[in-house]
């Protein structure tokens, strides 16, 4: 078992800690968890990098085989973690123990998804088109191309994913089967996981000898380590979760540089609801339900929460408000990710219970405990028009709060669709003649969100090939990229074409007799 150092991990580098500790803090009783956590020193920052690149050459050549090994590796160090890992977690996060544990299942999910990605090969998207020397009135030059990695890229996970969206999320796995090195900025809310998962990483690839400086952990509590990190010359890309003040700081920040850099930031979302009639009519009281879980599990602390709801009014409309009222004021408060968030929540539900343009529909049964930063959960309602004359109450407030929105008319919908900011999803409940009236809607929405749910909700991602999590701005900072699923290692690769190269010369995947049978763009036909 590893014990906690309290350090950062510099890619196999003996530890320098800095003088300048912070505390983990345990959320629930507001207790400090030991030991005091380093702040990464600007030297650290600078070696972990500097180590990166020296990792890049070597950890990008190593055959596909290799860096699946380490991922398989990397699950298998993680499980031995035990239950160790998942009591820090819960410690450190106030997320109950089996919701850690289902973290650290989609931790194993996704990690082998890239690994048999890798196995499989075709990702690369080998194209090749054969040149024509007697092509008149020009010789066809012979041109081929395939996806490789950019070199060491930093990853930033949210609080609110300690396991499955930080260390060991889809950013560092993803960034690893592209062949990049990754230097993670550990989140601040939860140092101790950051640093069972990272003992995890470097066991893995010590095991499976990668090279070293193929990974580094920087601890920190402080804006300027990853603002440092993102202004480090020899950093390529940034993979950002969380606020969309820190994706929007950093992307201007990378922006900036002398050599810009690209942040794939995955940001804040309202994730709107559409209650189409014939549906609430037919299974409102099922919709409220159902609605109130996906606001309400994991209290609201989702990227993908529910927080906008919208209907036309009618009895059906007024049914669904009260039993969804009913069932929010029932749901037990429990302890928040840590106290700024709890606060950041606490403030948000003040100001909307004062705002002149919202109706706060009622309190809940059991008033949360601010000593153990408790969330409970809170609905407003309001109409198009208050919507029109406020439009900040179309903003994220992370946590179990959503807005329910009543409309006159489809029209209203459609111009709810129409005033949202790009979200990560966007929820519509119809029947088939319903969705069949509302084509207008339905058309906005796609180009607001990046993912397109009918008659379920947002929250619960499935893990798979297909996934899209991402969308416009400001959900994320690039909408055609995703966070989840394995199309992200796109976020870490960029094709490189080689014309009239030899062919002895060539990368695997483009040589003539395709001998790892991967799928191929030969000639303009897709094929193995
Ligand atoms: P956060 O406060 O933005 O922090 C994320 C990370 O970025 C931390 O490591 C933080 O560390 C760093 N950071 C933040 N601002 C920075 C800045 N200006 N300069 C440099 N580094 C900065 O986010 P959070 O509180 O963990 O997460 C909650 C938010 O994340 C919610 O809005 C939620 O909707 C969103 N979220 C989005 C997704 C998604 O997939 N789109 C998933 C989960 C959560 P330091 O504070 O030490 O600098």
């Amino acid at each position: 078992m590893h014990h906690l150092t309290g350090h950062s991990y510099l890619g196999g580098a003996s530890d320098q800690p800095s003088g300048h500790t912070f505390d983990a803090i345990n959320p629930a009783n507001g207790a400090t968890l030991a030991p005091p956590f380093h702040e990464a020193t600007s030297a650290e920052v600078d070696l972990a990098v500097t180590r990166a690149v020296f990792a890049f050459d070597a950890f990008r050549s190593l055959s596909p085989e290799s860096r699946a090994a380490f991922l398989e590796a990397i699950i298998e160090e993680t499980l031995a973690l035990g239950d160790a890992f998942l009591e820090r977690c819960s410690a450190e996060t106030g997320h109950p123990l089996a919701r850690c544990a289902q973290e650290r299942d989609r931790v194993v999910k996704h990690t082998r998804q890239f690994a048999d990605l890798l196995r499989e090969g075709s990702w690369v998207d080998a194209r090749i088109d054969h040149g024509d020397r007697d092509r008149k009135p020009f010789p066809k030059p012979d041109v081929r191309s395939l996806l490789q990695a950019i070199g060491p890229v930093a990853v930033f996970g949210a609080s609110n994913f300690p396991i499955a969206i930080s260390v060991l999320g889809v950013d560092t796995i993803s960034a690893f089967a592209a062949g990049c090195p990754v230097v993670v900025k550990g989140h601040p809310a939860h140092p101790g996981t950051c640093e069972l998962a990272a003992s995890a990483v470097l066991r893995a690839a010590e095991r499976t000898g990668m090279p070293e400086g193929v990974f580094a952990l920087l601890q920190g509590s402080k804006h300027e380590i990853g603002s440092q990190l993102v202004r480090h010359p020899a950093l390529t890309a940034v993979a950002f979760t969380g606020s969309l003040r820190g994706g929007r700081a950093l992307a201007d920040l990378a922006a900036a540089r002398p050599v810009p850099i690209p942040v794939y930031a995955e940001m804040g979302s309202v994730n709107p609801v559409f209650l189409l009639p014939e549906a609430l009519a037919t299974r409102g009281e099922q919709i409220a339900a159902g609605f109130v879980q996906a606001l309400t599990v994991g209290v609201g602390q989702f990227c993908t929460n529910p927080g906008l709801v919208a209907g036309l009014d009618s009895p059906a409309w007024t049914t669904f408000t009260e039993l969804a009222q009913e069932k929010a004021a029932a749901v037990a408060p429990a302890t928040m990710l840590h106290p700024g968030i709890h606060q950041a929540y606490v403030l948000g539900v003040a100001q909307r219970q004062g705002h002149p343009r919202l109706q706060s529909l009622g309190t809940p049964a059991t008033p949360p405990d601010p000593a153990r930063h408790e969330a409970a959960a809170y609905l407003f309602t309001t109409t198009r028009q208050g919507l029109v004359e406020d439009p900040t109450l179309l903003d994220e407030l992370f946590g179990p709060s959503a807005t329910l929105v009543r409309c006159d008319k489809s029209a209203d919908l459609v111009a709810i669709a129409e005033q949202m900011e790009g979200s990560l999803s966007a929820t519509v409940h119809g029947t088939e003649a319903d969705l069949a009236n509302h084509a207008e809607l339905l058309s906005v929405l796609s180009r607001k969100a990046g993912r397109l749910i009918c008659n379920g909700y947002p929250v619960g991602l499935e893990i798979c090939d297909s996934i899209h999590h991402g969308g416009p701005y400001p959900a994320a900072t690039h909408s055609y990229f995703t966070s989840i699923g394995t199309r992200a290692i796109h976020r870490f690769v960029r094709p490189v074409c080689y014309q009239d190269w030899p062919g002895s010369l060539l990368p695997v995947e483009l040589q003539d007799a395709n001998p790892r049978g991967v799928m191929r763009m030969v000639d303009g036909v897709r094929r193995r």
